[in-house]
């Protein structure tokens, strides 16, 4: 064990490789213009939600210089020069010209329960109110034949326009038959085919529409997937983790208002504005790791001094998430900071790699598959069981998803 905590902090102690947050002036100029042509001509269409985010900032008591702070902080958070804020502030007016659709398969609605959770709103709550959401048929009043017809009437009226966010797994098992729709009993895979055949873009919410989730852990009986393995041709955004932070749906939304495409994705289709961060890396407790201080059993002196969690099986050093900075609840805490590691949420299959109380050292299990670290690859290599041709094939499979981000990036 001693000699593989030295090899972990070896890995660990080593700067992540980052996400390039510059691309050069002529990037940046061109995606403005491009913003700003956007954003003239959503100005020119009707809205679809007669709200206007300005009343209803007054109407919560957020002044206006608290609203540029958000604006601020918002045009950092994705990532785009401080040029484009004031463009940022009036893509939030204009979210009610974005139809979403929101359909929900094999899934707890927690990612649904994420949205609503706040007790005083927040300005990323409120974009919520404005935004055009044709059909969620938990948050919506109808239901039954009449929530049926809103849905249909939404895709057939907003025909390539609308963003389809997807909330759950899809049971492909004895024919899909574990997951029916309706009085007419279309499988969740029917419909997911369906609804997103003519969406602009599809955005996959939590874990389980990314990865499969809690419904795809061993021995998966109802052999649920996500929905990227299923969707192909399309753009497709996973926002993965259990539940997803509202603050990454927001940011994917305004993305899209803004400049009419998917923000830049990591070979796992995320948004690297939320995913480009490895946990570990912002972690408050990452001083205690560097130093060699672990809690080494939960109620002991080191979990007492908040020492870091790695040997009670934190996974923050290989997963990759902005939770360690947006955090959950408000921004009021996060799992980390309350006591309890990181399960890797939003990783592939961390119900059955990472959510167990063991550090990865000294676990029987391959290297963790995707991210776009290197340190993620030098993790598996240094450490872990996983063989060359393990290896090669995450190095091979990482490439090729790679390109299909590219080629998702424009819509
Ligand atoms: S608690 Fe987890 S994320 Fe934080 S420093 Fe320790 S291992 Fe890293
Ligand atoms: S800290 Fe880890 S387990 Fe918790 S929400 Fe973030 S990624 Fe998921």
């Amino acid at each position: 064990m001693n000699d593989n905590m030295e090899r972990v902090r070896e890995v660990f102690t080593q700067k992540s490789t980052r996400v390039d947050t510059n691309k050069g002036e002529e990037f940046y100029n061109s995606l403005f213009e491009k913003s700003k042509a956007r954003l003239q001509s959503l100005r020119e269409q009707e809205p679809l939600k007669d709200i206007d985010m300005m009343d209803i900032i007054d109407s919560e008591g957020i002044n206006r210089r608290d609203f540029m702070k958000w604006v601020s902080a918002t045009t950092a958070t994705l990532m785009l020069p401080p040029m484009f804020a004031p463009l940022v502030a009036e893509a939030t007016e204009l979210m009610n010209r974005v139809p979403v659709v929101w359909i929900e398969l094999q899934d707890c609605a927690g990612n649904s329960e994420a949205l609503l959770r706040s007790s005083a709103p927040t300005v990323d709550d409120l974009l919520f109110d404005v935004l055009s959401l044709e059909f969620h048929e938990t948050l919506q009043a109808c239901a039954g034949h009449d929530a049926d017809k809103q849905l249909e009437e939404a895709v057939h009226l907003y025909k390539g326009k609308y963003l389809l966010f997807v909330e759950g797994a899809i049971p492909m098992a004895n024919n899909g038959q574990y997951g029916t729709i309706g009085a007419s009993g279309e499988t969740f895979y029917e419909h997911l085919m369906r609804m997103s055949k003519d969406a602009a873009a599809v955005v996959a919410v939590g874990t389980c529409a990314t990865f499969g989730g809690v419904p795809a852990a061993s021995p998966n009986p109802t052999g649920a997937v996500g929905v990227m393995d299923l969707v192909k041709g399309k753009a497709i955004v996973n926002i993965p983790a259990c539940p997803a932070n509202p603050a990454n749906m927001v940011g994917v939304i305004l993305h899209y208002v803004l400049t009419g495409q998917v923000p830049e994705l990591d070979s796992l289709l995320r948004p690297k504005f939320a995913f480009g961060y490895r946990i570990h890396d912002n972690c408050e407790r990452r001083a205690h790791f560097d130093a060699g201080e672990f809690v080494e059993e939960w109620g002991d002196e080191g979990a007492k001094n908040n020492w870091c969690l790695y040997k009670v099986g934190c996974k923050g050093p290989m997963t990759f998430n902005n939770c360690s900075i947006v955090r959950y609840n408000d921004g009021v805490n996060w799992p980390v900071g309350v006591g309890r590691g990181c399960i890797g949420c939003s990783e592939p299959d961390f119900w059955d790699k990472y959510a167990y109380e063991r550090p990865m050292a000294t676990a029987r299990i391959k290297a963790p598959t995707g991210g776009v670290e290197k340190t993620v690859d030098q993790f598996g290599l240094g450490l872990l069981t996983a063989t060359a041709v393990g290896i090669g094939v995450h190095a091979i499979a990482s490439v090729v998803a790679g390109k299909k981000a590219d080629e998702n990036k424009e819509i």
